[in-house]
């Protein structure tokens, strides 16, 4: 039997973070995970700290664009029928989130997320011995017209609302900053304050060594259950043995939603499986976080050569990864990046933890003293692991100032 003050279960990006940020402080810490550290959604994403990222998914009129997407084989939305009974409550929460009052209160609650971001990534890799790990050039929105941009004025409007600094840009400082930009971009959107991880699996790794260094333990168990125990704390079982902790924190990212609903806590997270192309050179095309906003894809200049990550699909936990998603990220590459063609590349699919809010629940349970949440982070669970480890902890030291987040 494993003890210790506090359990994180979950060893991604979030997990890590906490269980980091928590014995830095002094709470005896056991991290657990059913695979290795950083395996899972964080081992792929696209590695962007998105601080301004303040406009959540659902935005208003996203109804009517869907059923467009939805209808183009190579769209960055897939739904297949088959899932859609199954992803139909979730889908209605998303639609019911893109209402005015509701995306106000989101961005609100992002941009409170996401500050300093930047800045408390940078501070992290220095203090984990990986500073070479960002870049900090900033990240290039290309849209092939005014038009296309005039479709994403809400989002750019919300960023501003709240503060961000950005540069619309015409075709010529588009090429002063990125020389290999493609042809049929004519205008994009410079938001100089940003960063970038060149590879977020190496990210996690040194931030798990580092939490190993000092005091951290870590346990290799499929957590199946948590339950109160007799003295008031928690016990997590696994086949291989049981953890008794005072406070339990789940950071299991898309699966967090089985360990919570035994426990009468019904999170409405769904999957949104995302895709990379990782290209294998030593150089990319590009030279800092450039999206490319018609096919909703990131272009990365990682350590190993470009990456390529986007595609929303809904198919569930289990459904094995569909190559012919990864196949279009590979194709729109080549064809805006002639010279990719015939580089090898490798492919992945990630499970994004989503909420129909795109706002994670991060803090004490309302329902259990000694639960703590932090799930949901979706697409920004790479910008936002620090500051919810810092919430984490700071709320577990202080018990107070948490607002009820209903769960
Ligand atoms: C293609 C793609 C691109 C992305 N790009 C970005 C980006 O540029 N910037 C950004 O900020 N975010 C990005 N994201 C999102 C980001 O990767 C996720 O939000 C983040 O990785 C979620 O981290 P997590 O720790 O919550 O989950 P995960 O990394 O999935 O970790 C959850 C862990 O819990 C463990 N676990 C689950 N159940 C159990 C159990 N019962 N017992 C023990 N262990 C368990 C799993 O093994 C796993 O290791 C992207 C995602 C994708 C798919």
């Amino acid at each position: 039997m494993e003890r210790a003050t506090c359990a994180v279960v979950g060893a991604g990006i979030v997990g890590v973070c906490i269980a980091y940020e928590l014995s830095k402080r002094g709470i005896d810490t056991v991290l657990v995970d059913k695979g290795e550290p950083g395996m899972g959604c964080s081992y792929g994403n696209s590695g962007a700290i998105s601080s301004a990222s303040v406009a959540p998914l659902a935005m208003p009129g996203v109804l009517a664009s869907v059923p467009a997407m939805l209808g183009k084989p190579d769209s960055p939305l897939f739904l297949p029928w088959r899932y859609l009974p199954r992803a139909l409550p979730w889908l209605t929460r998303f639609v019911l989130a893109s209402r005015s009052s509701v995306v106000e209160r989101s961005a609100a609650r992002l941009a409170e997320l996401h500050r300093h971001a930047v800045d408390r990534h940078e501070a992290l890799a220095n203090e984990v011995g990986v500073p070479e790990i960002l870049i900090m050039r900033g990240h290039l929105h290309l849209y092939r017209n005014d038009a296309a941009l005039n479709g994403d004025a809400a989002a750019w409007r919300l960023r501003e609302q709240h503060g961000i600094a950005f540069t619309r840009i015409g075709r010529q400082q588009i090429l002063e900053l990125e020389p290999q930009a493609p042809a049929d971009y004519n205008v994009g959107v410079y938001i100089e304050d940003q960063a970038t991880v060149r590879n977020p699996f190496r990210y996690v790794q040194a931030i798990f060594q580092k939490y190993k260094d000092g005091d951290g333990r870590f346990v290799h168990a499929d957590v199946q259950d948590i339950q109160r125990s007799a003295n008031d704390g928690w016990t997590l079982s696994a086949a291989n043995g049981a953890i008794e902790a005072s406070e339990v924190v789940v950071a299991a990212g898309a699966w967090s939603g089985r360990l919570l609903r035994p426990l009468g806590i019904k999170l409405p997270l769904e999957t949104q499986r995302g895709y990379h192309v990782q290209f294998q050179s030593e150089t990319a095309p590009v030279s800092r976080t450039v999206v490319l906003t018609d096919h909703k894809a990131f272009f990365t200049p990682m350590e190993k050569g470009l990456r390529v990550g986007g595609t929303v699909e809904f198919a569930g936990l289990t459904a094995e990864p569909n190559p012919r998603r990864a196949a279009i990220l590979a194709r729109i590459a080549k064809e805006k990046f002639p010279g990719l063609e015939g580089q090898p590349f490798e492919t992945w699919m990630g499970h994004r933890p989503c909420m129909p809010d795109t706002v994670p629940v991060v803090g004490p349970s309302d329902r259990h003293p000694g639960l703590w949440l932090a799930v949901g982070h979706g697409h920004l669970g790479l910008t936002d692991s620090v500051g919810t480890a810092i919430t984490i902890a700071e709320g577990m030291l202080q018990a107070r100032g948490q607002t009820p987040n209903g769960f």
